[in-house]
């Protein structure tokens, strides 16, 4: 996708050797129109894969993944990091180890939004090594729903998430996929 490798290139700042700040327009502010284009975008690739509902996890996934479901006309849910009190008691759980931060977390639904006819479509701002798909594909699992796509605004193809997820028989659908990156140059695939 031009525009979001422009936006990219313009406002990007690699600030480790594997981790991108894009502070600007997705991660911390957000851009509404690059958004609206990235939700069409994910809603053109997948219109054909019956889905019924978008999960993202909370909180950079949830601008591009609303935009998608607005698109595809299917609701969304966001999947917690954090526990709220004005959440059920029956709720399905995964443990996810976060990549920027290094620390785990517990991935939580409750169980009442999550159905076994549902065809769910994953939105994630970036994928690194997969870890965040991992846990979304433990807690689906741990249901008769399926996973039925992946979309990444973002991804590192020098990580390996794209590989193992393929391992498992998960495709990936990234709208800019990364093929390396230093402080003064990023190169797209
Ligand atoms: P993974 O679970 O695939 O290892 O990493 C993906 C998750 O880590 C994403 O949900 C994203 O929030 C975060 N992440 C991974 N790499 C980057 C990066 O380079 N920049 C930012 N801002 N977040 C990242």
């Amino acid at each position: 996708m031009k525009e979001l490798e422009e936006k990219i290139r313009h406002y990007g700042k690699v600030i480790e050797p594997d981790v991108l700040k894009v502070n600007s327009f997705l991660n911390h502010g957000v851009d509404p129109i690059l958004m609206d284009h990235i939700g069409k975008a994910f809603a053109d690739h997948f219109k054909n894969n019956e889905i019924t509902v978008v999960y993202t996890i909370e909180s950079s996934g949830i601008a591009p993944a609303l935009m998608s479901a607005l698109y595809l006309g299917v609701p969304m849910v966001i999947l917690k990091k954090n526990m709220s009190s004005t959440m059920s008691d029956d709720l399905l759980h995964a443990t996810v180890t976060s990549f920027t931060k290094g620390n785990t977390y517990d991935l939580t639904i409750e169980k009442s939004l999550i159905h076994d006819t549902d065809r769910i479509l994953f939105i994630d701002d970036f994928l690194a090594n997969g870890q965040a798909a991992f846990g979304v594909i433990d807690l689906i699992g741990q249901t008769n729903a399926s996973l039925v796509g992946i979309g990444i605004v973002i991804e590192k193809a020098f990580q390996n998430g794209r590989k193992l997820l393929k391992e498992k028989g998960y495709d990936v659908y990234a709208l800019t996929s990364i093929k390396r990156m230093d402080s003064s140059t990023i190169t797209f695939k």
